[in-house]
């Protein structure tokens, strides 16, 4: 037996209710996925947060409010399953570790990276079991000779230590995974693991940042060989622009990968920034699907695609600053860019949208990036430096868009009462963005969707 080698993941949504697990359980055995990843069930990550935040800053009591919900939430699916007492138990035990990472930061006052990716892993790690049983569950319902296995990604998935944004060690994840996975090709079990969490090599648990999941699922389809991964969530597939911005928004049914990672780098949250980087290393067709609907298909995202459009989609970053450098120093002189790149690079932040004059430079950072206040600080050595908050990235990605004559004049005509901040326009085939005020960001995706793509 030689089979194809599908690893899929499942987002939050996909995980919501007992009910859920069981349908994306049904897609996941349909599509015959020998790797299955999850994420934590909706809205569990962000309750670890307020948990670990709530810890750290309030009283116990209210930290055990967000932790009976927590446990509530999880035992309620359990119970839904039908899990046996002694599958509830490895439920309880991390309740347990939970309960006392929590009591630890509460009495320390102090909440590290460390410790809140370790907090943060809980949530993974509590609905791959319910998940296992699921899959389980469907499996036994179609007679399969299959069997779901739980496996803690962290035997595999080892990352650097930079907490709530490591990196993964690919040559050392692809060794692992030949060691535990084995010959994924030739044998009928079904590995189920979590997404968004890693480990370092010193056994210290850490996370991938925000989202991460869909990047884990990446680098997991990389390491194995993978022959398609899938990407399973509450949209049939990637769509022109955000179906919650523009309710003309439409799903696309192939998409280049260069075009996808300009979207999901420019603030499209149906995939993680991250998540083409392994794919496109290692030549692997990327589906993305609702795990709601799979027979409505869904996007998938290529090499090669048949057509070109210049523009395909747009998408909205909110949250965003400009930070403009101004100095007299930098006329007729060298070095400047050298000096504040050389900042960022110390600070381990990368700059996204950037633009420069002759005694100033203008770029876009996310909101929490502000908080670093030793960049800030660094910055400020340098230059004199300017802040906007409650700004937002709008971005219009295709083909060719650094050469078509005509398309700013278009694009800026159709929002003539609009202050553009600033505009990025030719290093990229890919994308034209520009920055708008936040709250003025999605009445500009609405109009200019309707002059480039319609409603058709
Ligand atoms: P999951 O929990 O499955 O990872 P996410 O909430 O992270 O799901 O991503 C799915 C959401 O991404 C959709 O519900 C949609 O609102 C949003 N989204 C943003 N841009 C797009 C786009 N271009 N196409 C489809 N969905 C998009
Ligand atoms: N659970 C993590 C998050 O909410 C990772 C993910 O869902 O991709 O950010
Ligand atoms: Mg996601």
């Amino acid at each position: 037996m030689s089979e194809k080698i599908i690893v899929s993941k499942f987002g939050g949504t996909s995980m919501g209710d007992a009910a859920r697990m069981v349908g994306s359980a049904e897609v996941a055995i349909k599509q015959k996925a020998k790797v299955v990843v999850v994420s934590a069930t909706s809205g569990t990550t962000n309750d670890l947060i307020e948990l670990a935040i709530t810890s750290e800053k309030s009283s116990w009591i209210n930290a055990q409010t967000i932790l009976t919900k927590i446990k509530i939430r999880h035992l309620k699916i359990a119970r839904d399953l039908d899990m046996s007492p002694d599958k509830i138990d490895s439920l309880n035990q991390l309740f347990e570790e939970l309960e006392s990472m929590s009591r630890g930061v509460h009495l320390l006052k102090d909440c590290s990276l460390k410790a809140l990716d370790s907090i943060q892993s809980i949530g993974e790690r509590l609905s791959s079991i319910l998940f296992t049983e699921a899959m389980n569950i469907v499996l036994e319902k179609h007679k399969s000779e299959s069997k779901a296995q739980w496996l803690d990604v962290r035997e595999v998935l080892l990352t650097d230590n930079q907490f709530s944004k490591a990196r993964p060690l690919l040559s050392e994840i692809k060794a692992q995974c030949l060691e535990r996975l084995g010959a994924l090709r030739h044998n009928d079990q079904i590995f189920i693991t979590q997404g968004f969490i890693g480990k370092t090599k010193d056994g210290m648990t850490t996370t991938l940042g925000r989202g991460g999941s869909d990047y884990s699922a990446a680098i997991l389809a990389e390491a194995v060989g993978a022959d398609i991964l899938e990407i399973w969530t509450d949209v049939p597939g990637i769509a022109t622009t955000d179906p919650r911005i523009c309710k003309d928004a439409r799903a696309i049914s192939e998409i280049s990968f260069k075009e996808a990672s300009e979207l999901a780098t420019f603030g499209a949250k149906i995939l993680h920034p991250a998540t083409l980087l392994p794919a496109i290393r290692s030549h692997i067709p990327v589906f993305v699907g609702s795990s709601f609907n799979p027979e409505q298909g869904g996007t998938w995202v290529k090499k090669d695609v048949e057509q070109a459009p210049l523009v395909r989609a747009m998408a909205l970053r909110k949250k965003q600053s400009l930070v403009t450098l101004s100095t007299p120093e930098m006329l007729y002189s060298h070095g400047f860019l050298y000096q504040i790149f050389k900042i960022f690079n110390d600070h381990k932040v990368s700059i996204d949208a950037i633009t420069t004059s002759e005694i100033s430079v203008s770029f876009t950072l996310d909101d929490s990036t502000l908080l670093i206040k030793e960049l800030i600080f660094d910055l400020e050595k340098i230059a004199e430096v300017q802040i906007e908050e409650q700004l937002a990235l709008v971005s219009l990605i295709g083909n060719n868009i650094n050469h078509t004559s005509g398309l700013a004049h278009k694009i800026f005509q159709t929002i003539p009462d609009i202050n553009v901040r600033m505009i990025c326009l030719g290093a990229s085939k890919h994308n034209f963005c520009f920055l708008v005020a936040e709250d003025s960001g999605a009445d500009v995706i609405n109009r200019l969707h309707d002059v480039f793509i319609g409603n058709v």
